[in-house]
């Protein structure tokens, strides 16, 4: 089985050729990221207009890279929520477009479904499983019972975790998308600067980044106040310790409570080095196996859209053509 998917959710235009959920046939992903560097943000506005340059052509490249035509593909997955609505609505108008031309079928997919099945391009998914998902948007521990079945255990209560990276590249004049930027910082650094964890309640499987990101910037002022120089090099091993150390702990928790026979990394902070890290020798600890997707699958891509689109697939769970983008659409 053939899936084209399709992704426009936030500032990737991006499509895809993936056979039977597993393999990747072509990943073609157009990044808007330097339009909207200057900004130090993506503009909505600015990211629909290039959606709509970029979806036909993007589209295009993926069949052929793959060898495949329309006439080959058994249905069509596209990210219709969460996202930014007039970027969400560029895919899911191209998708909705193909499928009544051509007559294929059409799956609905939620964006982290799809961050959560890159992982089942890497290897089988075996449950019940714990998926830490951490992007730009989203802080979530998800407990899965089976193949599109989604329980959130936990959630950010203010910043997602790739905000909170963002703001504190800001704050250290790093250019947009600060992620990286910090993640190659603070290999250079010492965690060396106290910074607070947000354990919050004992038995709670939420986040909160805002009070560090806050003791980061406060560090900065107090510093400048005093006329002292902070390594950027060590802020960002100290922030990243705290990020990775909460994220960790809190997994491997919720591993022992629900037994979970393995653990999966997802979204664009799951390319952090330290994360990866940090969780790889806290699994190997416990003796519990650990997915974590390539680089390139970590962040927006139409691959793990195509392949969490596989799982509607299989079950016969299809899209009418009145499908809608959902700015806030809900997990579970
Ligand atoms: P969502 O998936 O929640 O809708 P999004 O699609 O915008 O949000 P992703 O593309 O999944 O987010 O991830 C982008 C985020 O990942 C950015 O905040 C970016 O800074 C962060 N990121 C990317 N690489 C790294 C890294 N190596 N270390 C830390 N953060 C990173
Ligand atoms: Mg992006
Ligand atoms: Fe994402």
């Amino acid at each position: 089985v053939f899936i084209l998917g399709i992704e426009t959710s936030c500032d990737e235009t991006s499509a895809s050729v993936v056979q039977d959920g597993r393999v990747v046939l072509s990943n073609v992903i157009a990044s808007q990221a330097d339009i909207h560097k200057r900004f130090g943000g993506v503009v909505p506005e600015v990211a629909s207009r290039r959606h709509v340059e970029n979806i036909t052509l993007t589209i295009e490249e993926a069949l052929q890279q793959a060898g495949k035509t329309l006439d080959e593909i058994q249905a069509i997955a596209v990210t219709y929520g969460p996202g930014l609505v007039g970027a969400l609505l560029v895919g899911v108008a191209a998708a909705k477009a193909i499928s009544f031309a051509r007559g294929i079928p059409l799956i609905g997919v939620h964006h982290i479904a799809g961050h959560i099945y890159a992982n089942r391009l890497v290897t089988e998914l075996t449950f019940p499983l714990i998926a830490l998902v951490v992007s730009g948007g989203h802080t979530e521990l998800v407990w899965m019972k089976e193949h599109g079945h989604y329980e959130i255990l936990g959630e950010t209560r203010d910043d997602a975790a790739g905000e909170a990276y963002d703001k504190v590249a800001r704050a250290l004049q790093l250019p947009y998308p600060g992620g990286p930027h910090i993640d190659r910082l603070a290999h250079e650094g010492n965690a060396t600067i106290p910074l607070p964890r947000a354990w919050l309640e004992p038995d709670s499987y939420d986040f909160s980044f805002s009070g560090l990101k806050s003791a980061v910037l406060n560090t900065l002022h107090n510093a400048s106040q005093r006329g002292e120089t902070i390594e950027p090099a060590d802020l960002a091993a100290s922030f990243q310790d705290s990020v990775t150390e909460v994220l960790v702990e809190k997994t491997t928790r919720a591993v022992k409570e629900y037994g979970a026979k393995q653990v999966l990394l997802a979204g664009g902070v799951a390319a952090n080095r330290g994360l990866r890290e940090r969780l790889s020798k806290r699994c190997e600890e416990k003796g519990i196996p650990l997915v974590i997707p390539p680089l390139s699958l970590c962040t927006d891509n139409a691959a793990m859209i195509a392949a969490a689109g596989y799982i509607s697939y299989q079950k016969g769970k299809f899209a009418s053509l009145d499908l809608n983008g959902v700015p806030g659409l809900p997990l579970s």
